[in-house]
């Protein structure tokens, strides 16, 4: 992944004319935090990459996953850098993560986890310095204990220090959504252009956490872009005339869960894999990186794919559906919705005030139709992709600051 988005910057740097020295300094991260915290008498490595702060603080969230090391949260930290900067918002790029599968630990090792995560980086964040969020396999609540321990540590209180946090300790209305939404407003902006938004149109979507689930839920205010095909690490569903992802969530707790389709034998599952090759007009990819690579690339029959995760194209399969016609809506645009509305709730903290959801969203979705459209005029007009659009335009606003 760090491969792919250093490749699409340096080439939007030969195209638009910048130095050897000046794409270097554009690659590399300004600081790294390297470190391990022990819970329960085991080590767990973690990062926090803080890439570039040109435009402002350093924005980026946190994820636990098992296979979180230096060069993912590079990579991660590079492409928030150059999100923040698509979608025109005054931050910079960074990003965390521990190595660790949180399923396998005690809801009280977790907290232990995320306490000791923020403490350790307290010096170094801040709502003026570096403002974490969510991520993978974090959520509201392992935020809000993180900034209770960073508070507690610094002796002061600072909401703004991190985002994604729950209603009552300062949250915004629409953050949960937000990634999913943004995805969808990304995707019907492009169909627009496309003369496609009143055909119908079939949907299968690679990972059902709260990204995927949310974009599926936005998605039903448009009846003509139809969800067939849903999928997790373990199966894939599939469901022809239309999936109703409201009975794929988990009763009581409401949490997404596709299992809950198998269990109301709705639709049987199969192979995890199938996802990426089945026949849709739209892919939807929201799970994790390096999900279409060299490997799988010529099954994909999809004439559009989104990028709700962050890296989930390898540069190698990019460049050979490109050839073949397919449309790619860059993860820099496609997923902004978060770190649009985390922006949002950082100017709320800022101002002590709390917004209606209809005025986060009204916010979110001005921003980022005012970036969909910059991008695809720069790549009509230039006969670029749109993730090459996208990262021109980008990379000219991070040189100008
Ligand atoms: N983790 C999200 C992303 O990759 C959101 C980051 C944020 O809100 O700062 O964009």
């Amino acid at each position: 992944m760090l491969e792919t988005a250093q490749t699409a910057i340096r080439e939007a740097a030969e195209r638009l004319g910048y130095d050897q020295k000046t794409i270097q300094s554009v690659l590399e991260a300004e600081a790294e935090h390297i470190f391990a915290i022990e819970v329960n008498g085991k080590r767990y490595p973690a990062f926090r990459v803080q890439h570039n702060s040109r435009r402002g603080p350093y924005k980026g969230g946190i994820r636990f996953h098992p296979h979180v090391n230096i060069e993912e949260v590079r990579a991660l930290a590079t492409l928030m850098s150059f999100k923040t900067a698509a979608v025109g918002l005054p931050l910079g790029g960074g990003k965390g993560g521990v190595a660790v599968d949180p399923r396998e630990l005690s809801k009280a090792d977790v907290e232990m986890l995320a306490r000791r995560y923020a403490r350790h980086l307290s010096p170094y964040i801040g709502s003026g310095k570096d403002i974490p969020a969510p991520d993978v396999n974090t959520n509201a609540e392992i935020i809000d204990w993180m900034t209770d321990e960073y508070e507690k540590t610094i002796g002061a209180t600072d909401p703004g220090a991190f985002t994604g946090k729950s209603m009552d300790k300062g949250g915004s209305e629409g953050r949960e959504a937000a990634t999913g939404r943004g995805g969808v407003i990304a995707l019907v902006e492009l169909l627009k252009r496309q003369n496609l938004l009143d055909k119908p149109l079939t949907i299968a979507m690679q990972g059902f956490g709260n990204v995927g689930y949310f974009f599926a839920k936005v998605l039903q205010d448009y009846p003509n872009l139809k969800l067939i095909a849903v999928s997790n690490s373990k199966h894939t569903w599939v469901q022809s005339d239309g999936i109703d992802v409201t009975r794929a969530v988990h009763v009581p707790s409401g949490t997404p869960r596709p299992e809950a389709l198998h269990d109301l034998q709705l639709v049987t599952p199969q192979p995890s894999g199938l996802i990426t090759s089945l026949k849709a007009d739209i892919l939807v990819l929201a799970a994790l990186e390096d999900a279409v690579t060299e490997h799988n690339y010529d099954s994909v029959k999809a004439g559009i794919i989104v990028e709700l995760a962050n890296g989930p194209v390898s540069a190698a399969a990019e460049r050979f559906l490109q050839q073949r016609g397919v449309i790619i809506l860059p993860d820099v645009v496609a997923n902004a919705g978060g770190v649009i509305v985390s922006y949002l709730e950082w100017l709320q903290n800022k101002d002590k005030v709390h917004w209606p959801e209809a005025e986060v969203n009204q916010k979110l979705e001005k921003i980022l139709i005012d970036a969909s459209g910059d991008m695809m005029d720069r790549a009509a007009e230039r006969k670029l992709s749109l993730k090459q659009a996208a990262f021109e335009i980008a990379l000219e606003r991070l040189m100008k600051n």
